[in-house]
């Protein structure tokens, strides 16, 4: 069998080796079903189950309280950026606010644009998204339908520490590359989302939580799959769910209580992984330049540039060498982006951290 390398991938990402081994085993037939998770029907009794213990194992891990829906979906984040506006604006509510702070947020404001009236409550760009806004910073329209903002910028590498003050206008976060990598006061939001490949599991399904009462705003107009209201209501069966992805979400909420021991565990070993990557730029003097400024450095993405790109092609390709794979930063920032997701070993890590030390002494 060939080697599993340390896998820096943004998304599809690296996944648990526990899970992906239940996964192996059980794959050419679930216990007591006869059948793989493949090939059974949404509808069966197997498969019920298992979509009931994805939702109550994501309830427990998150603290996720009743009165918030939990929905499995397709069509990725990005048909999140389409259904938030189409879904919670309408009379009374004719426009959003978004905070932009990278890539992603300003996708989703671009989308939001098709629907609606965008009010920007902030936006990074002028300095290529590499830091977040101060509270008073913020721009919010007191009658906004509600305010987007991206807990973790996956491209830029810039994450919120905690939730933006918006007061009593709903919250709605895109949190699909640091989903569940820390524990979150669910209350403080309306509406989250986060498509699975990056922290979650693997690409198919899309987890929205959705506060009930933001329910009532879905209008029955809208096309069926795009009404969050139907999709509660149908509890994720209007039709066929992806049924792989949702078992193996399942899996990894099971891993993250059992192995890891709940969210303030892996948010420990989070910022213990993360921490050994940044002490490397910082100890550099000026070798490695880190893209997000140090108050805002996420814990998922690491990114960071190398003086030359002669220099970032050899860093590349040594890495690679080592077993270290995907580590290429996004076009847009360049360079290094180590995406280092709950799944990442400490080991990956450490090994990461002593060869970008050694390139450097050896390239400086
Ligand atoms: C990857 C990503 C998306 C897009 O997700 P898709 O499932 O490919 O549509 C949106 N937002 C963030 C923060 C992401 O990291």
């Amino acid at each position: 069998m060939a080697r599993r390398a340390h896998n820096f991938s943004a998304g599809p990402a690296v996944l648990p080796v526990p899970v992906l081994e239940e996964i192996q085993r059980d794959l050419l037939c679930l216990p007591g079903v006869g059948a793989s998770i493949l090939e059974i029907s949404h509808r069966s009794r197997p498969f019920a189950q298992i979509l009931q213990q994805a939702e109550a194992d994501l309830r427990s891990l998150l603290s996720i309280p009743e009165d918030y829906a939990v929905l499995f979906l397709q069509g990725g984040s990005r048909l999140q950026f389409s259904m938030v506006p189409m879904n919670l604006l309408g009379e009374p509510f004719n426009s959003a606010a978004y905070i932009v702070t990278g890539s992603w947020g300003k996708h989703a404001a671009n989308e939001a644009r098709k629907e609606t009236t965008v009010e920007v409550a902030w936006n990074g760009q002028s300095t290529n998204f590499d830091c977040l806004p101060q509270e008073h910073q913020l721009q919010i329209n007191p009658a906004a339908g509600y305010v987007h903002f991206t807990s973790n910028e996956t491209i830029q590498g810039v994450q919120f520490a905690t939730e933006p003050k918006v007061g009593d206008i709903p919250l709605v976060c895109d949190a699909s590359s640091d989903f569940m990598c820390r524990p979150i006061p669910i209350k403080k939001y309306g509406l989250i989302y986060a498509c699975a490949q990056k922290n979650a599991g693997p690409a198919g399904v899309t987890v929205v939580i959705i506060r009930r009462d933001l329910l009532e705003r879905s209008r029955d107009s809208l096309p069926g799959y795009l009404n969050y209201k139907a999709h509660a209501d149908a509890n994720s069966l209007m039709n066929t769910a992806p049924t792989f992805a949702v078992y193996a979400v399942g899996l990894v909420a099971r891993w993250l209580q059992n192995e890891i021991g709940g969210l303030e565990n892996m948010l420990e070993r989070n910022r213990l992984q993360a921490k050994l990557l940044y002490d490397v730029l910082d100890s550099s003097v000026g070798f490695y330049t880190g893209h997000a400024q140090p108050d805002c450095r996420s814990l998922m993405n690491v990114t960071f540039n190398l003086p030359d790109d002669a220099l970032t092609a050899a860093f590349l390709a040594e890495a690679e060498e080592h077993d270290m794979i995907s580590l290429k930063g996004h076009r847009s920032v360049g360079g290094i982006r180590a995406s280092i997701y709950n799944a990442m070993s400490t080991t990956g890590v450490e090994q990461l951290a002593k060869f970008m030390t050694d390139f450097r002494n050896r390239n400086s």
